[in-house]
């Protein structure tokens, strides 16, 4: 079984990236790597976040690695919060004023028209890859639903008539931006192989 770093330490993200990579690969968190420090996200785009992250833990510790960031891209507000989604309303990276402050901004606006991208950068046998993962949708005028994190309770993916907060994990984790993304890095992984 082949061991690569995730540059996280969250289950929920571990848990549905070790289940799209299957048994050949031992997805390690950061904890588990004895990595406890707060990696800074300062770039201004999710590719260049991702790398920073995925750099960090090859130069500071040795190990192969991949990382992610994630954006919701609002059409009618030049993509934001994108980048910022985390830090929108706020340091505090509280997830109902970041709804509350995109719900605000689109008050007058028609088109609602959104989409969640993530980035992956992979840092492995001294070269680096980047994958992207998107989906479509939409935003709602009020929350709906209390699975998920962050924006889920206010966007409709594309084809769906339910919010990503109004879905079981599994649905979602089959369709979503992450899942795209680490789709692909999958499929390069086990290319190496
Ligand atoms: P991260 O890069 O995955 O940490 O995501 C940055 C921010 O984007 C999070 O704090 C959330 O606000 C938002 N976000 C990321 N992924 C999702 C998702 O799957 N659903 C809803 N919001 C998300």
């Amino acid at each position: 079984m082949e061991k690569i770093v995730f540059a996280t330490n969250n289950n929920h993200k571990l848990e549905e990236v070790q289940s799209i990579l299957g048994q050949q690969y031992k997805v390690l968190s950061l904890k588990e790597i004895n990595c406890t420090q707060d990696i800074p996200e300062t770039a201004e785009t999710l590719e260049g976040n991702a790398l920073i992250k995925a750099r960090f833990v090859k130069e500071k510790y040795g190990f192969d690695c991949f990382a992610d960031d994630t954006g919701l891209e609002v059409k009618t507000l030049n993509n934001a919060p994108g980048v910022y989604s985390a830090r929108y309303a706020g340091d505090a990276k509280d997830s109902k004023a970041n709804m509350r402050k995109v719900l605000k901004e689109l008050e007058k606006k028609e088109d609602t028209s959104a989409r969640f991208r993530t980035v992956i950068a992979l840092v492995l046998d001294g070269k680096e890859c980047l994958f992207e993962g998107i989906v479509a949708g939409k935003i709602i005028r009020e929350e709906k639903g209390t699975e998920g994190f962050g924006y889920d309770p206010i966007f409709v993916p594309e084809n769906c008539s339910e919010t990503f907060a109004e879905m079981s994990a599994d649905k979602k984790n089959k369709i979503s931006h992450r899942a795209r993304a680490v789709e692909k890095l999958k499929d390069f992984l086990n290319e190496k192989l």
